[in-house]
């Protein structure tokens, strides 16, 4: 799960790490009156989107000569100005597509002396079962373009989470940026209260771009993106009550209030299946059979009808959708039930697309009776391979 910039600072400030003062508006008098509670005279006001890549954006309204998501002010009244301009328009960055976004909140903030900025993110790095810990002195709007050319300018530090953050990464943080003196022993600390921050957040991801040394000799986190491990999210309700639904994908938001794991893909084959493991080897079988998935869709251990009911219409409302792989493996849910749950489902949602449906298992029998009973085009499978080839072949069929 992903929050906003202004949520992301305001938990790092809980953790003891230093931010500009800001205040969040929904509406320009928010964003005047928020401008009127910092000390001045130079005020951020930023553009709240859940993606990356502001300062370098265009409003895709305003036309190629505006100015992008994060714009200095001079006084209260430039403030007014930048938000009247920014509030309801789409921002569009490299990170958004071409669509972009729209911006609903600002963040308005204390603008700062910027000396030098640098570059600090952190991540879950399976392959070495740590935390990794990147940094860089090259940080700013142009960190993709330091990781294609000059790759030798971006430090990995790894922490192992059972013996955790050790002072050598704080002086390795601090060496790997160049620093000497105060900021130095800033740096350290400042490495030390992230790493905790990370941990005790459950967050799988943290970048700070840029990091910055101010003209007073401050190091400041002037931007930053979180994102939590969503299946920690049950132990910080405070932090799940961050989420913006209005920044998430329709689909994916519907699929979660049915406890169902959907991500959407390219593909035109939609998948439906008990598992996520299982939903993974269909996935696979549909590409080993020439045609791409258009959807993950793990419906669960305990599939009622309701649930299978609701993810067929969340798969047939994506217009990609050219045909419908069920893939169920019958285990402590019995087939029967099952079948049942997909025919009840199936006449529900006027289905006009072709449907596979590969049962097995507990009462499979019984399962395909029904489906061969129900007077619906269903058409059975026996296997995996049996279901992927015969959707891939009926929505050639189709075509
Ligand atoms: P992003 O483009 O979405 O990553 O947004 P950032 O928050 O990183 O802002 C983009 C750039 O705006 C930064 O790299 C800074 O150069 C500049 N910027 C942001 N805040 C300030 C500020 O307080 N003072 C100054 N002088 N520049 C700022
Ligand atoms: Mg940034």
């Amino acid at each position: 799960m992903n929050i906003h910039e202004y949520q992301g600072k305001d938990l790092l400030a809980k953790h003891g790490i230093a931010v500009p003062a800001g205040h969040a508006a929904l509406s320009v008098e928010e964003a005047v009156a928020a401008a009127e509670k910092l000390p001045g005279p130079l005020y951020v006001v930023k553009a709240q989107i859940h993606a990356g890549g502001r300062g370098k954006g265009k409003f895709a309204e305003l036309g190629p000569d505006a100015k992008g998501g994060v714009r200095l002010a001079q006084s209260v009244e430039e403030v007014r100005a930048n938000a009247e301009e920014m509030l309801g328009n789409t921002l569009v960055t490299i990170q958004t597509g071409d669509a972009g976004k729209q911006v609903n909140r600002l963040y308005v903030t204390d603008g700062v002396d910027i000396d030098k900025e640098f570059y600090l993110s952190m991540l879950v790095d399976r392959a070495s079962g740590r935390v990794a810990m990147v940094v860089s002195t090259e940080g700013g709007m142009d960190i993709e373009e330091v990781a294609h050319s000059a790759p030798e300018k971006i430090r990995t530090i790894t922490i192992d989470p059972a013996q955790g953050f050790m002072p050598h990464h704080g002086r390795s943080v601090a060496f790997a940026l160049q620093l000497t003196g105060d900021l130095n022993k800033q740096a350290q600390k400042l490495g030390k209260k992230l790493y905790e921050a990370f941990m005790a957040m459950d967050c799988e991801m943290l970048e700070i771009n840029p990091l910055v040394v101010t003209k007073d000799e401050q190091l400041l986190v002037l931007d930053t993106k979180m994102s939590f491990d969503g299946n920690a999210l049950m132990r910080h309700p405070d932090l799940a009550a961050l989420r913006d639904e209005t920044e998430e994908d329709p689909a994916e938001v519907e699929a979660s209030k049915h406890d169902l794991a959907y991500i959407k893909l390219d593909g035109n084959i939609g998948c439906m299946v008990n598992g996520a493991g299982l939903a993974m080897a269909t996935m696979d079988i549909i590409k080993l059979n020439g045609a791409f998935p258009a959807n993950f869709l793990d419906v669960g251990g305990g599939a009622t009808t309701e649930k299978v009911t609701a993810a067929f219409k969340i798969i047939l409302a994506d217009d990609a959708v050219e045909g419908i792989l069920v893939n169920i493996f019958g285990g402590i849910m019995k087939c029967d039930v099952i079948a049942e749950g997909i025919v009840i489902a199936a006449k529900e949602v006027e289905l006009d697309v072709p449907l596979v449906v590969r049962l097995e298992g507990t009462n499979v029998a019984k399962g395909k009776e029904i489906l061969a009973n129900s007077g619906l085009p269903i058409v059975p499978a026996d296997d995996l391979g049996d279901a992927a080839r015969k959707i891939v072949a009926q929505v050639k069929e189709a075509a």
